[in-house]
């Protein structure tokens, strides 16, 4: 059973609704991700869990029990926000303890809680310093462990990693989720970055316009996106105008092939206009499996990412990004010249709307 329900949840502001519909179900110890640009309303529907924020309509329950119109410190949650929310004048071991002496928790179990979740973020001997001694993933770290020193059961995380530099990001996410994992705590975690959503989440919810387009594991979100909206935000995607030669049988007509879809059949009649996508990683030099598309194409551009080479071609009028291991044993094909690319049906995704 799902540990916290949101059912239908609208918020409007005056005349303008910011979350339209929105209703998630969050299991117990689960990690779910909001994803989606600036302004969708992910940090409105953390607020409404938190209850900063009432839904116009709606419900929300945590653990079996209806809080929608619960105060914030009724409902046992904790939350971590962009950057630098940290009390400033407060030393690490008093923001950490700040949430229990509010809950009245004895001095000496205050003390070993907060030695405990210091421990826990990696930080056992800052307990003395006050924030501005530290960095700003060391403050991100405590910020956590002031969330989780409560013992929540429910933790909100809003943008925690997006004022941080690349690589502390990549470090922190690792360690966000260790913790998140060894305690078992129900996690929503805000984002705009489709990296960050896809390597941490055991469930994704892509929202756009305070709509949720799409809630999946990161493979079907990456892999099987449901609409335009969710293949391009989740990364690179390469579009193709196609056809449909029979919608039953699931059989497109793409740059001149005919191709029969490994998931069957689609609801489009006759000739209707499709939208298929292939991700870059899918394109390869060459025949790659024996059911390979094979199609000419142009190289236009050749950019080194490292690891990957994304290959810039033009295929039939059409701007296509094909990603290819680097190998030393072959170097990669020149601007200017002609290659051959394939693809397998499989990975063809067909968008709707
Ligand atoms: P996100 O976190 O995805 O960037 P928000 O939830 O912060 O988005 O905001 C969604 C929309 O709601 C935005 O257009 C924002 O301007 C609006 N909004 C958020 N809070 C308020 C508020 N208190 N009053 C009026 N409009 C608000
Ligand atoms: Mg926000």
């Amino acid at each position: 059973m799902a540990f916290l329900e949101l059912k239908n949840l609208q918020k409007s502001f005056g005349l303008n609704t910011v979350v339209k519909d929105f209703s998630l179900s969050v299991g117990a110890g689960e990690f779910i991700s909001l994803l989606g640009p600036s302004g969708c309303g992910k940090t409105t529907v953390l607020r409404m869990v938190a209850g900063f924020e009432t839904p116009t309509t709606g419900v929300i329950e945590i653990g079996g029990q209806n809080v929608t119109y619960a105060k914030p410190n009724a409902r046992n949650i904790g939350m971590v926000f962009q950057a630098y929310a940290l009390f400033p004048n407060m030393t690490v071991a008093q923001n950490v303890a700040f949430g229990l002496k509010i809950k009245g928790v004895p001095r000496s179990e205050a003390d070993a809680r907060v030695a405990e979740m210091l421990k826990l973020i990696g930080l056992p001997d800052l307990g003395g310093r006050y924030p501005f001694q530290l960095s700003g993933g060391q403050q991100q770290r405590v910020a956590l462990a002031r969330a989780l020193a409560p013992r929540p059961n429910v933790l909100l995380l809003d943008e925690p990693l997006s004022a941080l530099d690349a690589k502390i990001r990549v470090s922190l996410r690792n360690e966000i989720r260790e913790i998140q994992k060894e305690l078992g705590i129900t996690t929503i975690f805000v984002t705009h970055d489709q990296e960050e959503a896809l390597s941490m989440s055991d469930r994704i919810v892509v929202m756009y316009g305070g709509v949720a387009e799409q809630v999946g594991n990161p493979f079907e979100i990456y892999s099987r996106p449901r609409t335009q909206f969710v293949a391009n935000f989740v990364g690179t995607l390469n579009t193709f105008e196609a056809k449909a030669v029979d919608g039953e049988k699931g059989v497109i007509s793409l740059a001149g092939r005919q191709i029969a879809l490994t998931e069957g059949g689609l609801a489009a009649r006759k000739d209707e206009a499709l939208s298929v996508a292939l991700r870059p990683e899918a394109l390869h030099l060459g025949r790659g499996s024996d059911d390979d598309i094979l199609l000419p194409a142009e190289v236009e551009d050749v950019h080194f990412m490292g690891a990957i080479i994304r290959l810039k071609l033009n295929v039939a009028g059409t701007k296509v990004s094909l990603d290819t291991f680097n190998r030393s044993d072959a170097p990669p094909p020149s601007a200017g010249s002609t290659v051959e690319i394939g693809f397998a049906p499989r990975d063809l995704i067909v968008l709707q709307g």
